[in-house]
Formats: C-alpha cells, sequence, structure tokens
C-alpha cells in the first residue's frame, strides 16, 4: 500500500468509508423500516376486518394503499441506491487513493501522465483534486467542488451548474456548520441563507396566487411539506452534526497521528473503511434548538392570533380557504362594525358556506348573516343569498330492473338563516321540452336529511326514506336527453311545521302568503345506453 498521507487531508480508511453508515444508524433504519413494514400490513388486515364488519365496502380504498406504502417504498429504494453507491464507490476509491486524487472525477480517467481528454483535468489540478475527493468527510464539498469546477478547462455543465447558485446555497450552510469560520462570517452566511430561502419561497407563493386558480388552497393544502420547507433555514443553523478532529468511531478517542493504525483506546483497525470519523454530534446546539423547535410546533395553533393581525383582503383569504377558528363570526360585535365591514364578513360567510367552500365547521358561527338581517344592518338580498347558499340540487338518472327513474338529489346545509330555514320545493321534471310531471306535495328542510335530526329529534317527524329525493319514473328512448327539474327555495317559518304544497291546475305552487320564494332551475342532459 502506497503511503500518501502527506498529500491527503484525511485517512485511507476515511475516504473508502465515505459511505458506510454507522452501525447503530444502520441498524435503526432496518428496524424501524421493519416495523413499518410490519405495521403497515397490520393496518391493513385490521382496517380490512373492520370493514369486513361493517359490511359497507369491503375493499380498501386503493388511495388509502397507496399513501401508506409510499414511506415503506422510499425507504427501500434509497437503501438500494445507497448500497449500490456505496458499493461503486469501495471499488473505486482506493485507486483514486493511490493515483494520489489523480483521477478526473467525471469520467474517471487517471491524469498523472496525461490529462484526460473530455475535461482537461490533469496532474497540476492535484490538490484540488484531493481537496474534492476529501470534501464530504471535512463537510466543504460545496466550496471545493466550486474551486475544482474553476480551475479545470472543461468542467461538465451539469457540474458548474451545481457549483453556481446551488453550490452558492451549499456553501452558506457549509460556513456556517465549519468549526473554524469566525463568527461575523457565520453570521453573514446565516443571514444569506435565511433571506435567499425567503425571497424563493415568497416568489413561489406570490406567482402560485396570482397565476393558478385558488392558488391559496394548493399552498394549504401543501401541509406539513409547506411547513417543513417553511422552517427549513432552521435546520441549517441547528444542525447538530459538525466535522471535528479524526478519531476512532468504535469509542471516540482521537487518533493522535495522521495514518494512526491502531485505536489506542480499544485497538480498534483504524485502517478498515469507515472506522475513521470526524462527525460530532454537537449537544449544545441540540439544545439551543429545542426552543426554535417549540416555536415551530406552536405556531399553527397560534395562526388564529396572527392571521388576526392582518389586513382584511389577506384574512379573508385566508379564512376563505382554509375556514376561519371557531367562533369567528359568533364573537363579532355588530354594533361597532361599520355596514362595509358587516358585508364583508357577511360575504366570506358565505364563501364558506358555497357548495364547494370549506364550510362552516361550528353551528353558532352561522347565525351572523341573519342577526344582521333582523338589526337591519344588510341589504334584504342577503337573505336571498343566504338560502341559495345552502340548498341546491342535482339530477340523476337511476335504472333499477329496467325501470328508470329521474332522480332530483337535495343538498340541504344546516340553515344560514335560523330556525326558518329554507326548504326545497319541487314542481316536476320536464322532458327534453315536454310537459312537466306533478310536482311533490312535501318540502325538505336541512333537518329531513341529517342523520341526527331523523334518528334523535323529536321535533321533526322524519319523513319516510323515499322522500328525501324527488324521483319520477320515466320512459326514455335511448340517446341523450335534456332533462328540466323546477324546484323552489322556500323561506316561510320555523323548520317544525311543515310546509303541505298544492299546485294549481297549471302546475304551479301556491305557496303560503308569508313565504318567500326563489326560482331554482336546474337542468341536466343524462344519456340512455
Ligand atoms: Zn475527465
Ligand atoms: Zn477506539
Amino acid at each position: 500500500m502506497i503511503d500518501n498521507s502527506n498529500t491527503w487531508p484525511i485517512n485511507r480508511s476515511e475516504l473508502v468509508g465515505r459511505y458506510r453508515m454507522p452501525d447503530r444508524n444502520r441498524n435503526m433504519l432496518l428496524i424501524g423500516g421493519a416495523v413499518m413494514f410490519v405495521g403497515n400490513i397490520a393496518l391493513f388486515l385490521l382496517i380490512g376486518g373492520m370493514l369486513k364488519t361493517t359490511g359497507a365496502d369491503s375493499t380498501i380504498p386503493l388511495w388509502f394503499l397507496s399513501v401508506v406504502s409510499v414511506p415503506v417504498v422510499i425507504l427501500a429504494i434509497s437503501l438500494a441506491i445507497w448500497w449500490q453507491i456505496k458499493s461503486r464507490w469501495e471499488a473505486e476509491a482506493p485507486r483514486i487513493w493511490e493515483a494520489d486524487g489523480c483521477i478526473c472525477p467525471w469520467c474517471k480517467v487517471d491524469v498523472r501522465s496525461e490529462p484526460c481528454e473530455a475535461h482537461g483535468v490533469e496532474f497540476s489540478h492535484r490538490d484540488l483534486l484531493v481537496a474534492h475527493y476529501a470534501s464530504p468527510m471535512l463537510d466543504n464539498q460545496a466550496a471545493a467542488l466550486k474551486r475544482l469546477a474553476e480551475a479545470v478547462p472543461k468542467p461538465p455543465p451539469r457540474t458548474r451548474l451545481s457549483a453556481g447558485f446551488l453550490g452558492w446555497f451549499k456553501r452558506q450552510a457549509e460556513t456556517i456548520r465549519d468549526h473554524d469560520a469566525d463568527p461575523a462570517t457565520k453570521k453573514r452566511a446565516t443571514i444569506n441563507v435565511f433571506l435567499t430561502w425567503y425571497a424563493l419561497l415568497a416568489s413561489i407563493v406570490t406567482i402560485v396566487i396570482l397565476v393558478v386558480p385558488d392558488g391559496m388552497q394548493y399552498i394549504f393544502a401543501s401541509g406539513f411539506s409547506g411547513w417543513l420547507l417553511l422552517v427549513m433555514p432552521l435546520f441549517f443553523i441547528f444542525n447538530p452534526i459538525s466535522i471535528g478532529p479524526a478519531k476512532c468511531k468504535a469509542c471516540g478517542q482521537q487518533c493522535h497521528e495522521k495514518g494512526q493504525e491502531i485505536c489506542s483506546e480499544c485497538g480498534a483497525d483504524l485502517r478498515k473503511p469507515g472506522a475513521v470519523t470526524r462527525k460530532e454530534w454537537n449537544t449544545r446546539k441540540v439544545v439551543k434548538a429545542i426552543p426554535a423547535l417549540l416555536v415551530i410546533y406552536v405556531l399553527p395553533f397560534m395562526m388564529g392570533f396572527i392571521v388576526k393581525q392582518l389586513p382584511v383582503p389577506a384574512r379573508q383569504a385566508i379564512w376563505g380557504t382554509i375556514g376561519p377558528p371557531s367562533g369567528y363570526f359568533f364573537n363579532l360585535d355588530l354594533n361597532t362594525m361599520t355596514p362595509v365591514q358587516i358585508e364583508e364578513e357577511a360575504n366570506l360567510l358565505l364563501h364558506l358556506a358555497r357548495p364547494e367552500g370549506p364550510g362552516i365547521a361550528y353551528g353558532f358561527d352561522r347565525g351572523l348573516i341573519e342577526q344582521a338581517l333582523g338589526l337591519g344592518l344588510l341589504p334584504e338580498s342577503y337573505r336571498e343569498d343566504a338560502a341559495r347558499a345552502t340548498v341546491t340540487a342535482t339530477i340523476e338518472l337511476e335504472e333499477t330492473g329496467g325501470d328508470r327513474q329521474i332522480v332530483v338529489v337535495p343538498r340541504i346545509d344546516e340553515s344560514l338563516l335560523g330556525n326558518d330555514g329554507p326548504r326545497l320545493a319541487f314542481g316536476g321534471v320536464s322532458i327534453d321540452g315536454g310537459p312537466w310531471s306533478p310536482g311533490a306535495s312535501w318540502a325538505l328542510v336541512h333537518q329531513d336529511l341529517d342523520e341526527f335530526w331523523r334518528t334523535q329529534s323529536t321535533v321533526l317527524a322524519p319523513l319516510p326514506e323515499d322522500q328525501l329525493e324527488f324521483r319520477v319514473p320515466v320512459d326514455l328512448d335511448p340517446g341523450p336527453h335534456e332533462i328540466r327539474a323546477r324546484c323552489w327555495i322556500v323561506v316561510d317559518g320555523p323548520f317544525w311545521n311543515r310546509l303541505e304544497l298544492t299546485f294549481d291546475a297549471d302546475g304551479n305552487p301556491q305557496f303560503p302568503a308569508q313565504a318567500t320564494d326563489y326560482d331554482l332551475p336546474i337542468s341536466a342532459t343524462v344519456e340512455v345506453p
């Protein structure tokens, strides 16, 4: 074996052992992966069993299977990739050591006698090459790559790129972790990382919000990964691993001399790949990081307080996407608000309650519009908006045993108008512009469709199952048909008083005198096979 220890800042065993994981880490990964794998199978069996007993649908949804399997698959793939890289490196590294680093990092050509053709790497680059090969162990990879890429005549474009901006970012991080860098330099690097990272994030977020429709929703949907991106710079700063002098990996005893072969403390063979390490855990840094981690953890819970400080459009944009905290509307004091402010909040409420909106989680937050209308603080048109926000219907074509039915399926959310909740009345369907079928003598309110009210309440006698939708038997020829249904939203009085509907000779409904009604025409094209 050639003794190159005078040119190299690290030992041969460190170079060759670059991809060796400490046994403890590897065992943790393997055990963790195995537990995860077995746990997943157990989870699937458990859920499968539960589904079977309910009898509803005995298959686990595919998306659930894939989402739960992803971590195991990722772990297995990364272990395989790591294993391959490690084996390749351990075949290559002894050659690099013996050639005194004079191997082109890109085409693997020995450049001691003549430069490599593709990149122009030659013997005069020896020190830079050695520094490059030793850099992963000394935690100055990006800095060493940059120096090499600048000295070599024709580095690959990819390398030039990664020595550029991305490399700049990594170099800042390396400076932050560097034991020997002076505090002023470290501080500058820290500020650089923070400013660049958040400037980048802010521009991405701005672009997404401006360009993508409903972009805000995607940003909030990024959830945990978005949150990680947000706090990423903290990981650079509180990176608990730093690089110190070489030491025995087995017992931690520092190596007294370069190229030491046997650990003087535990007798370990330091020539074995990975027997020497320079990584050390900085417990003081870990302790320092605890408050920051606590803040990171607590921040989402302080969301309400933080968003409250924002200007109205930003605040409404956020609440309009993820839904406001409990009591948001309930706690508004209408007497201290201007008409414009009341309308803004009412609009937010309608935006949340819209059919595809995030909804309003708490019943006591639903009363804003009703209350403001009662006090004369909102235009009367909000009554209609509130009624329409919670009542819609869709048309479906159903076939059972050769009999076809048009089904008008109502969606009636919890009322925004208190107990005078809007009702849905049905006046028949018309097929391809033909005559209207008879209407229904009953109207539906939210409580009719709600499981709790149907089973637990004595206030309103539940309607039979088949009256919870409006069904019209039809006889349709094959082909497309245009179906229209005429419905009305009726606001007349407390929901517990049933509204009996009568229709005149022309099929027009006779609403009570005190009732307000809004047309709700719906239509759909159905295809009969
Ligand atoms: Zn080359
Ligand atoms: Zn030792």
